[in-house]
């Protein structure tokens, strides 16, 4: 992951962000404010609280070197020996939990496994409004995904533009980077695509 010995962590959380929508990450984090910041903080609470002890119930900061993760798991409850990180989300759950909440939660269980040697083989996504949770089995294809998630996000780190609109326009509702996106614009074919 380095660059000359030097290693780039990305926030775990923004794994969430590019299965969503690549456009969003790439609006959100690579040209936003909140790149900066990110390295500066998690970078920070890292050399902080690196050890923190296993077992503790939140705020549990995990990272994998081989992938160049970093973040916090919500919480990790602790069910007959085994591990299950839980992830705190504001929505409303549906049957199942969304594939970017469940891809971030494997996200944290591979982090979890390669930092602090916890394997977990489920997790569940708490989600607010419905005061619900859901369970969410890590199979290998979870895995995959957040090494295809992990690709991308590098992949749009190193491009010179945002990628185009890939996502149906429900995800767009309530989207913070909407005014900047202008999605229906690029729908249209309006700015100008090749
Ligand atoms: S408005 Fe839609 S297409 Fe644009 S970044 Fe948000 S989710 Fe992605």
């Amino acid at each position: 992951m380095g660059h000359g010995g030097a290693v780039e962590y990305l926030p775990l959380s923004k794994v969430n962000t590019v299965v969503y929508c690549p456009r969003r990450f790439y609006l959100e984090y690579v040209l936003g404010e909140a790149h900066a910041n990110h390295h500066l903080i998690e970078g920070h609470y890292l050399h902080e609280r690196a050890y923190t002890e296993p077992g503790e119930e939140s705020g549990l900061w995990v990272w994998s070197d081989r992938l160049g993760l970093l973040g916090v798991v919500d919480r990790l409850e602790w069910r007959r020996g085994e591990a299950c990180p839980v992830e705190y989300k504001l929505g409303r759950a549906k049957e199942e939990a969304y594939l970017s909440d469940a891809v971030q939660l494997a996200a944290q269980a591979l982090c979890l496994r390669e930092s602090r040697g916890i394997k977990a083989r489920r997790g569940f996504v708490y989600y607010h409004k419905s005061h619900t949770r859901r369970e969410v089995v890590f199979t290998p294809e979870l895995f995959r995904a957040v090494e295809a998630a992990v690709v991308r996000m590098r992949a749009l780190l190193q491009s010179p533009r945002p990628p185009r609109v890939e996502v149906p326009p429900s995800k767009c509702e309530g989207c913070s980077v909407r005014g900047a996106c202008q999605p229906e614009l690029w729908r249209k074919g309006v700015a100008g695509w090749a």
